[in-house]
C-alpha cells in the first residue's frame, strides 16, 4: 500500500536504487544511525528531509552534548555528525521521502526522483514544535523567540521572558528558565492549567513566576531583537503590550510521522510505538529520536537511539540476507 503524505500525486520516480539500510532524517538520530550503519558495512543512505540537522541545527549553542566543554553550534554539530558518517561510507542525499510502502520487503520509499528499495528502514524524522503562527514569530526565531528552554535559557540570564502554554512542558520549561531569567511570565489561554499537580504547585510557589490567564499572545514585537509581546485577554477583549526579552512557546510538538500512518503502529499522539530495541510494529523498520520519543528531546538521547536502531537494523539485515 502506498501512502502519500500530502494527498497530492507525486511525480513518477525515475530510478530505482537498492540499499541495505535507508535512514529517513538527518538530525542527531538519523546521522548517528548512519555512522553506526556505515561502520557496520551497510553503505547506508540518509534522506535528509527538508531540514538538514533537525531541530538541533536551529539551536545557537548546544552546551549539554558530551565532549564539547565549551559548547558547540547546533549547525556545526550536525555538519560534524555528517562528516563522520560520510567518512565511513554513509551517503547523505538532500532529498525527501514522499511515499512509503512498508507492506513487504524490500520496503519501497519514493522521493521525487528515486525509488529506494530498502532491506531495513530507520525512521528518524523527528518532531516539530507547534508554532503560534503569529506575526513576528518566524522573523524573531533565534532572536528572542524559542521553542527550547534547555537550549536557549542561558541566553536570558537576568532577563525577563514570557512563556506560552499551560501544559507540563510550559511549566517544566518555565521552571527551568527561572535558573537564568529575572522573571518568567506564563501566558495561558484559559484560567486552568493542563499541567500535572506537582508542576503546578512548584510553579505557583516559585517567586520568579507569574501567570497571566485567559490571554493569548497575538504578536512578537521587535526588529532584530525581541522587545515585547502583544497580548489579548480573551474574556475582556483588551489588548496590551508587555515588554520582554524572550518568548518561549510550548504549545506541544507534532511528530513528523504522517508518512507512516496506517503502516506502523503510532500512539494516540502520532509517535511511533517502539521498545528499548527501537523496533516498530513492522519487522525491519526501526525508529530513533523524537519520532518515537516524546519524553527527552535531547541531542544525546536522540543520538543514542540512532546508534541503537542502527545496531538492530544491521542485525536484522544480516539475519535476513540469505
Ligand atoms: P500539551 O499537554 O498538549 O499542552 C499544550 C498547552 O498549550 C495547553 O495548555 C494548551 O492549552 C496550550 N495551547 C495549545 N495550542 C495553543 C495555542 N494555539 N495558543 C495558546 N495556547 C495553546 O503539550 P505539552 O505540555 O508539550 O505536553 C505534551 C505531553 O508530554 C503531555 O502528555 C505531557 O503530560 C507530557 N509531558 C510530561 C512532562 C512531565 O511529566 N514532566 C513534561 C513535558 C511533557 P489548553 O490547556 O487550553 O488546551
Amino acid at each position: 500500500m502506498d501512502f502519500n503524505l500530502s494527498g497530492i500525486s507525486t511525480p513518477q520516480s525515475t530510478t530505482e536504487q537498492h540499499v541495505k539500510i535507508l535512514i529517513l532524517g538527518s538530525g542527531p538520530a538519523g546521522l548517528s544511525a548512519a555512522l553506526y550503519a556505515a561502520r557496520g558495512e551497510m553503505n547506508p543512505v540518509v534522506l535528509t528531509g527538508m531540514e538538514f540537522g533537525g531541530q538541533a541545527a536551529l539551536t545557537f549553542t548546544i552546551e549539554n552534548y558530551p565532549g564539547f566543554p565549551e559548547g558547540v553550534g547546533g549547525q556545526q554539530l550536525g555538519e560534524l555528525f555528517q562528516k563522520q558518517a560520510e567518512h565511513f561510507g554513509a551517503k547523505v542525499e538532500f532529498d525527501t521521502a514522499t511515499e512509503v510502502d512498508l507492506s513487504q520487503r524490500p520496503f519501497r520509499v519514493k522521493t521525487y526522483n528515486t525509488t529506494y528499495l530498502a532491506d531495513a528502514l530507520i525512521i528518524a524524522t523527528g518532531a516539530t514544535p507547534i508554532h503560534l503562527e503569529i506575526p513576528g514569530e518566524t522573523e524573531l526565531t533565534g532572536r528572542g523567540v524559542s521553542y527550547c528552554a534547555t537550549c536557549d535559557g542561558w541566553f536570558f540570564k537576568e532577563k525577563d521572558v514570557v512563556v506560552v502554554g499551560g501544559g507540563d512542558s510550559a511549566l517544566e520549561e518555565g521552571l527551568f528558565l527561572t535558573r537564568y531569567a529575572n522573571s518568567v511570565t506564563i501566558v495561558h489561554r484559559r484560567d486552568a492549567l493542563r499541567a500535572g499537580a506537582v508542576l503546578q504547585k512548584r510553579a505557583q510557589e516559585n517567586p520568579k513566576i507569574k501567570f497571566i490567564w485567559n490571554t493569548v499572545v497575538t504578536e512578537a514585537v521587535g526588529q532584530d531583537a525581541m522587545k515585547a509581546v502583544r497580548l489579548k485577554n480573551l474574556v475582556t477583549g483588551e489588548t496590551a503590550d508587555q515588554t520582554t526579552n524572550g518568548l518561549f512557546i510550548f504549545i506541544g510538538h507534532r511528530p513528523n510521522t504522517e508518512l507512516f500512518a496506517g503502516q506502523v503502529d503510532l500512539d494516540e499522539r502520532g509517535y511511533v510505538k517502539t521498545d528499548f530495541l527501537m523496533h516498530t510494529s513492522v519487522p525491519g523498520v526501526f525508529v530513533a529520536g523524537e519520532a518515537g520519543d516524546p519524553n527527552h528531546r535531547q541531542v544525546v538521547t536522540s543520538a543514542g537511539m540512532g546508534a541503537a536502531a542502527a545496531m538492530q537494523a544491521i542485525k536484522f539485515v544480516e539475519e535476513h540476507e540469505n
